[in-house]
């Protein structure tokens, strides 16, 4: 594998050390040609890929299919189930840039990544498409040379399409997302809309819930009273049907292990214990247990930003959960985890290291601080561009920091520069406007090209920033 490495250098090509491996008589390496990676093959298997031969080399560009043809010869470059590892972290990556950066970050903790993680909504923001994200994740686990396995979760799902579409790509993670199944108007109905609402649904649902729940006391939550009974199966009777639908699916379409998760938590009413019961209960009875189940806890939980709510009633609330999640056998997942140091120790302290936290994309800001540091030009234009059209993100992403709060930029030295994104406001109008950003080919070219020549930078921060989250869940965790 050096006449490898020489041959590549005399070619006048940078070659990432770590990523040099040898599989059925044919090695492998990701090279850099100026700013452009490339991955060069050499031997039996060469024929796979798809590239340019000089010399003995086959030089081939970064494309899915040639990520295919490598996730075949190398394994461990392919996504895989995370189920039997304690503590798994979504970190994704909007850019495709972050991977390596990433298998640095976690490489002094246990914790298995999940690399690729991206819904539907970041994928249409970013144009790109599962097998997109699951290829530039694939690469930056070559080129790290890293061998400890990732999952690529597809994130958020809300149908059937979306989860075949998902599997098809290789996903080997799913997160049903039951918003659009959970009726949340009916958690403020008064009792007597209640009643009369519930005396609507089938008689076969209502049947059913008050066979399982009236009158019989439940562990963990005791017994409910049948108006608190009522509300609940109003509230989720849907979702509970939508997931097990959906869970079918998924086990009638994987053709691989692939890790579920429920999420009900975009939704704008807390989960209640009783809620969360009644859900995995249903689950239960249906013969399913997720890997995962993310509750709406209390408290916001907004986009890069720290958490802000009582973190007592949280910390209470938690125990709580985790003990249904216990009794039903799966993880507990906190999502929107990035920036939410104050929750953490709780986290970390309740779950004892057995959870799943989704950080929520902020990867794009420190790749927007490289901007900051490198081009201040560049930056005070994106930096007013999204100030601009933050409300037309808005549409997509729950926020409440006050632009008012954001001084200007213009009395501002390019010194100052890298504060505008510890600042709440700031930081959250440039965390959700990556879309509209990343669409402007005045940004998007120049951006790029500059992260390539800062890779080792950008690397440095990711290694920093995820590697706070990862050490305060940690922190609490007894050995
Ligand atoms: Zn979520």
């Amino acid at each position: 594998m050096s006449d490898f490495r020489t041959t590549l250098e005399a070619l006048g090509l940078f070659v990432y050390p770590k990523s040099i491996d040898e599989a059925e008589g044919t090695v492998c390496a990701i090279v850099r040609d100026g700013k452009e990676k490339l991955l060069a093959v050499s031997g039996a298997k060469e024929d796979g890929f798809s590239g340019t031969k000089k010399d003995s080399v086959k030089l081939c560009p970064l494309t899915n299919e040639n990520a295919v043809a490598m996730m075949a010869l190398f394994p461990y470059t392919k996504p895989q189930s995370h189920r039997g590892h304690p503590f798994t972290i979504g970190l994704g990556d909007r850019l495709g840039l972050a991977t390596p950066g990433h298998v640095r970050a976690i490489a002094s903790f246990n914790a298995f990544p999940i690399f690729a993680q991206q819904s539907i909504r970041e994928l249409n923001l970013t144009h790109r498409t599962f097998a997109d994200v699951i290829a530039s994740a694939a690469f930056g686990v070559m080129q790290e040379g890293y061998k400890g396995g990732y999952g690529a979760d597809g994130d958020h799902l809300k149908t059937k399409d979306e989860i075949s579409y998902a599997l098809s790509s290789g996903c080997t993670m799913i997160t049903l997302d039951c918003s659009e199944h959970i009726n949340t108007k009916a958690a403020s109905f008064s009792d007597e809309e209640v009643e009369a609402a519930y005396a609507q649904l089938p008689s076969d649902i209502r049947a059913h819930y008050e066979e399982v729940y009236l009158n019989n006391a439940q562990p963990i939550i005791g017994a409910l009273p049948a108006p608190d009974l009522r509300r609940i199966v109003l509230v989720f009777w849907d979702a509970v049907n939508h997931a097990v639908e959906c869970y079918r699916h998924i086990e009638a379409t994987r053709s691989v292990d692939v890790d579920f998760e429920l999420s009900i938590d975009e939704t704008l009413t807390i989960t209640t214990p009783a809620e969360h019961f009644v859900v995995a209960n249903e689950l239960s009875l249906a013969g399913i247990t997720p890997d995962s189940v993310a509750p709406h806890f209390s408290g916001e939980f907004e986009k890069g930003i720290e958490y802000a709510g009582n973190l007592e009633d949280f910390a209470h609330d938690f125990v709580v959960h985790q003990e249904i999640a216990d009794h039903f056998g799966y993880k507990l997942s906190v999502h929107s985890g990035s920036d939410k140091f104050s929750v953490f120790s709780t986290v970390g302290r309740v779950t004892q290291g057995h959870v799943h936290v989704k950080t929520a994309g902020t990867n794009w800001l420190e790749a927007v601080a490289i901007l900051a540091e490198h081009d201040p030009a560049l930056y005070r234009k994106a930096h007013k561009f999204a100030l601009e059209h933050r409300s037309e993100a808005e549409k997509y992403y729950h926020v409440s920091t006050d632009v008012r709060e954001i001084t200007n930029i213009d009395l501002q030295s390019d010194a100052y520069l890298p504060e505008y994104l510890k600042l709440p406001a700031s930081r959250q109008t440039m965390h959700i406007t990556y879309g509209l950003l990343l669409a402007e080919s005045w940004f998007r070219e120049p951006f790029f090209s500059l992260l390539a020549e800062h890779e080792e930078d950008y690397y440095t921060k990711l290694v920093s920033h995820i590697g706070k989250h990862l050490r305060y869940v940690t922190a609490e965790v007894k050995q």
